[in-house]
C-alpha cells in the first residue's frame, strides 16, 4: 500500500515511512493511494476482536509488515484491556452503546495508540533508529500516548500539557508514570500554546531531524486505521445500523466513513459536537467558519480547527491536492471559506446543559453512568435518528471515572476509578513546568533526548 498527500505535492511513501512522518512535507495529511475492499466475511458475526483486526488492517500496512508481526502486535495491544471483549456492544434502552474506554487509561484513544507504540517500536526497531514524540493534550491524548510509549527503548516521549487546565485525573495519569523515557511538561499558557510549541518544534527542520521528531496526534494515518475495526466488530455484532460519534478533531466519525469506503454497510453516520460545533455548522450550511473555542463539560471536543476533516475534504474535492492545499491556506488566513459538502453526515450541536440532562436521564432510566462526551453522543443520536428499524449505536468515548466532577453535578454520584488506578490520587506525581517559550521548550528536549 503506497500513501499520498492531502495537498498533493509530497511523493507517495509506504506505511513504515508515513507511520513514522506523520505530517507530509507539504503540510498534507496522507491517505491511502487507494481504497482496499473488505469481503463481507470480516463482518461475519462472532468472531474476535483481533482477527477482524488484523483482516481490516492489514491491506493498509501490506509491504512494510507482515501478517504475523501484525497479528502479534494485535494481539499483545489488547491483552491488558479490561473487557474479553474490546469494544463492546451494549444495549441502552433504544439505543445501543459502543464502549470504547477498556484501555489502560479509559479513553477511546487508547485503542489506536496501543497499536500506535507498537507499530513505531517495531519499525524503528527494524531501522536500528529511535525517535522523539512530542504532543501536546488538553486532557485524554497525552496519558494514552504515554502509555503507549512506556517499556519501548526506542521512543523518547514529551507531553505539553497547559499548566492547571487539564483536569486533576487526566493530569495524575500522566504525572504518576515514572519511566526514564517518559518527560512531563506543565506549559504556562492555554492548549492551543502547547499545539503551537508543538507545531513550531516540527517546522525546525534541524532539531526535527536532530532528535528524530515524530507525532502520535490524530493526523497519524495510523491512529484512524486502527480506529476502524470497531465500526466493523459492531457491525458484526448487529448487522447494518447507523453510528453517533462524539466529535472534535473529526478523526474517529472519519474512521467509521473509511470503514464505509472499504465496503462496510453502514446507515446514518451522526456528528455529535459540544458548543464548538464548526463540523456540524458545515454540515448545515457548507461553510467552515472557525470560532473562538469554549470550554464544556466535554473538554476533549473543545477544538475549532478539526485536523482530520482536511481527509474528508479532499475526498470530496475529487482527490484534488492543489484544491485542498487552497481551501485549507485560505481557511487558515480568513478563518472561514465555503467548503466541498456531502450529505453522507447528519450533525447535532449539543450544549451544556442537554449534556447534564443527558447524564442525569441515563442515570434515572437505566441506572448506568456515562461520561459527558458519552452524552453528547447519546442526545445527538437520538435526535437525529431516522429509522426505529435500523440499530443506532452511540459510540462510548470515555468511561465516567475519567470526568468525575461533571457526573457528579448531574447524578449526585462520584463515579469511582477502576481497582488498578484507585490508588491514582495519592501516587507521586513527576512533572517539570515551562514558559511559553520555544526555545524553552527546545533546550528542554534536546536535553531529555541527546
Ligand atoms: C479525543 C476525544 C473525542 C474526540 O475524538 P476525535 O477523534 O478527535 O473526533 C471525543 N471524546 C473523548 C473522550 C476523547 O478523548
Amino acid at each position: 500500500m503506497q500513501y499520498v498527500s492531502t495537498r498533493g505535492l509530497a511523493p507517495a511513501l509506504g506505511f513504515g515511512d508515513i507511520l513514522l512522518t506523520g505530517l507530509a512535507p507539504d503540510g498534507g495529511l496522507y491517505v491511502p493511494a487507494t481504497w482496499p475492499t473488505l469481503a463481507p466475511e470480516v463482518w461475519a458475526p462472532g468472531r474476535p476482536y483481533g482477527e477482524v483486526a488484523v483482516d481490516v488492517m492489514f491491506p493498509f500496512v501490506e509491504g512494510s509488515l507482515s501478517r504475523d508481526d501484525l497479528a502479534a502486535m494485535v494481539s499483545e495491544a489488547y491483552a491488558g484491556f479490561d473487557h474479553p471483549a474490546v469494544c463492546p456492544v451494549v444495549p441502552l434502552g433504544d439505543l445501543h452503546l459502543l464502549e470504547l474506554f477498556w484501555g489502560p487509561t479509559l479513553a477511546f484513544k487508547d485503542i489506536a495508540l496501543q497499536m500506535v507504540g507498537r507499530l513505531f517500536d517495531h519499525e524503528l526497531r527494524a531501522r536500528g533508529e529511535r525517535a522523539t514524540i512530542v504532543v501536546a493534550t488538553s486532557g485524554d491524548t497525552g496519558s494514552a500516548a504515554i502509555d503507549a510509549c512506556v517499556g519501548r527503548p526506542t521512543l523518547d516521549i514529551v507531553v505539553l500539557h497547559p499548566a492547571g487546565r487539564v483536569s486533576e485525573v487526566q493530569r495524575r495519569q500522566m504525572t504518576t508514570v515514572h519511566e526514564p523515557n517518559v518527560h512531563n511538561v506543565a506549559v504556562e499558557g492555554t492548549f492551543d500554546d502547547c499545539q503551537d510549541l508543538v507545531k513550531a518544534l516540527f517546522a525546525d527542520v534541524a532539531f526535527r531531524e536532530q532528535v528524530r521528531l515524530s507525532a502520535m496526534n490524530s493526523i497519524n494515518w495510523a491512529r484512524v486505521m486502527a480506529q476502524v475495526v470497531y465500526y466493523v466488530t459492531a457491525t458484526a455484532a448487529l448487522g447494518r445500523c447507523s453510528f453517533t460519534v462524539p466529535s472534535g478533531n473529526f478523526g474517529n466519525i472519519f474512521a467509521a466513513w473509511v470503514a464505509e469506503q472499504i465496503g462496510l454497510p453502514i446507515d446514518q453516520l451522526v456528528i455529535a459536537a459540544n458548543r464548538n460545533d464548526i463540523l456540524a455548522r458545515w454540515v448545515a450550511s457548507g461553510s467552515m467558519v472557525a470560532e473562538e473555542v469554549v470550554p464544556t463539560v466535554s473538554p476533549s471536543m473543545d477544538i475549532q480547527v478539526s485536523s482530520n476533516h482536511e481527509r474528508l475534504l479532499f475526498e470530496l474535492s475529487g482527490r484534488d491536492g492543489p484544491a485542498t492545499a487552497d481551501l485549507l491556506g485560505r481557511f487558515r488566513s480568513l478563518g472561514a471559506v465555503d467548503a466541498p459538502r456531502t450529505n453522507r453526515f447528519d450533525a447535532a450541536t449539543i450544549d451544556d446543559t442537554t449534556t447534564l440532562a443527558t447524564i442525569r436521564r441515563v442515570h434515572n432510566e437505566h441506572g448506568m453512568l456515562i461520561d459527558p462526551h458519552t452524552a453528547v453522543g447519546i442526545a445527538a443520536a437520538l435526535t437525529q435518528r431516522r429509522s426505529l428499524d435500523v440499530p443506532m449505536v452511540a459510540v462510548a468515548t470515555a468511561h465516567p471515572a475519567k470526568f468525575p466532577d461533571a457526573v457528579e453535578q448531574a447524578t449526585g454520584i462520584r463515579p469511582a476509578l477502576p481497582a488498578r488506578l484507585a490508588d491514582l490520587l495519592e501516587r507521586d506525581e513527576h512533572y517539570d513546568g515551562l514558559p511559553n517559550d520555544i526555545s524553552a521548550v527546545r533546550a528542554y528536549v534536546l536535553a531529555r533526548v541527546t
